[in-house]
């Protein structure tokens, strides 16, 4: 869990809301990472929906705002990650805003380079959008000087740095090593997430945790964690299966992670009586979408030999859901199942509407399957809905979080 002597007192004095933005030019570090398909077309929208509040403010209220973001891990500038999609898109949500009495209009550049050679006609007032931050070598490179060099370049364009992307927690040149160069603030929704996930710091009892997902490896450090912090933790998805294993389980064809087993059989031991796993499954003998009546139940834990569990069973759910109902603070991340097919969808829309029935807890779910899932199955009542899945398992894994350290910590020197 990340730990800050007086984190609330810090954040007020980082949030963006203290500076007379008037008179400043702005570079606002966005989350932009939308899907796209080949044609750069957007798929999925709901980063650039989150960060649009931030976006439309700073245009109005700002001298000069320059939008820097991400998309997707581009190996060259392929039309797949570049923003002109994103530039129109944003041209049409920001319809209707002005400043000074001209209308609002954004502007693609292609570099750092660009901007500063940007000669602006006058008869609207810009708002400059970066191309792709990640098209510049300097933005991720291995060399911390080269990174360096590059963040100087951002920052001669502005004033003060915002942070909106909590999402984007890793260390780049436009998360973290600009801050070094400007006065820098965080954005809404950053300081939102990190207020919300704080709760978890000092969370009321019982604390529990919902994990679920494909991989185990890709949550170790965080089920670790949270089988440290959480009162109970409730496994399902994929990741069960590597822990039944470990168990000593009978698992059939089911997805196991074999290089984890060691570690799983350690944590089994370790923290067995925290750790809740799946009673009953529901199971396949195929990875493909289930036909009616091409699926079954298990009686108990066991899968027998040939066969996938792709979600928990009844049991499970009805287990589950008694613990939920006895908490006072949850975190949820990852399906029970195979939420993308109706049939597996079962155990993940089931145990996700336990949690918002539970009205006496404060409930935060977190990831783009989650999200994914309470959109499909329209379940509204959490308190928090973390958009940043891997930034949230981060800042509740780790006791550092570079992006958010190094704006605060700036407050001390
Ligand atoms: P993750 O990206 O690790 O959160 O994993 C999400 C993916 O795990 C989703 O696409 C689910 O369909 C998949 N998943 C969940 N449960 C299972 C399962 N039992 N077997 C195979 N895949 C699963």
């Amino acid at each position: 869990m990340y730990k800050k002597e007086n984190l609330n007192e810090l954040l007020e004095k980082v949030y963006y809301k203290k500076i007379n933005l008037n008179e400043k030019n702005v570079l606002l570090r966005s989350c932009l990472n939308v899907s796209t398909d080949d044609d750069g077309d957007i798929v999925d929208d709901t980063r650039l929906i989150e960060s649009l509040s931030m976006i439309k403010e700073l245009a109005v209220e700002s001298k000069m705002l320059i939008i820097v973001a991400h998309l997707g891990r581009p190996d060259g500038e392929k039309k797949k990650y570049s923003f002109r999609r994103i530039a129109e898109r944003l041209n049409s949500e920001l319809e209707g805003l002005s400043r000074n009495g001209k209308k609002i209009e954004i502007v693609l550049l292609k570099s750092p380079k660009a901007v500063a050679m940007y000669e602006d006609d006058g008869e609207t007032h810009k708002v400059i959008l970066l191309e792709n931050i990640r098209f510049n070598h300097g933005e991720d490179s291995e060399s911390e000087s080269e990174r360096m060099q590059f963040a100087r370049s951002l920052a001669d364009l502005a004033d003060v740095f915002i942070n909106d992307a909590f999402a984007d927690y890793r260390k780049s040149a436009s998360t973290y090593e600009i801050a070094e160069y400007l006065p820098s603030y965080l954005g809404s929704t950053f300081y939102k997430e990190i207020k919300a996930l704080a709760v978890f710091e000092e969370p009321k009892r019982p604390f529990i945790a919902v994990l679920g997902g494909a991989k185990l490896s890709e949550k170790l450090d965080s089920l670790n964690e949270l089988l440290e912090v959480a009162d109970k933790v409730l496994v399902g998805g994929a990741m069960a299966y590597t822990l039944l294993k470990a168990q000593g389980g009978f698992v059939g064809d089911s997805l196991v992670e074999d290089d984890k087993l060691d570690i799983a059989v350690e944590m089994v031991y370790k923290h067995g009586y925290k750790l809740v796993l799946p009673e009953d499954h529901l199971i396949v003998e195929n990875f493909e979408e289930p036909a009616i009546g091409r699926y079954a139940y298990t009686t108990d834990s066991l899968i027998p030999p040939g066969k996938i569990a792709v979600d928990i069973g009844p049991k499970t759910i009805e287990l589950y859901k008694s613990i939920i109902k006895t908490a006072k603070s949850i975190l949820a991340n990852g399906p029970m199942g195979v939420f993308e097919w109706d049939v597996t969808s079962t155990g993940t829309k089931g145990i996700l509407k336990s949690i918002v029935d539970n009205t006496d807890a404060f409930k935060l779910v977190g990831g783009g399957d989650s999200i994914a899932s309470i959109n499909k199955f329209d379940i509204k009542g959490f308190n928090y809905v973390s958009t940043g899945g891997g930034a949230m398992l981060a800042f509740l894994s780790y006791e550092e979080f570079p992006t958010l350290d190094v704006i605060l910590d700036k407050i001390n020197k």
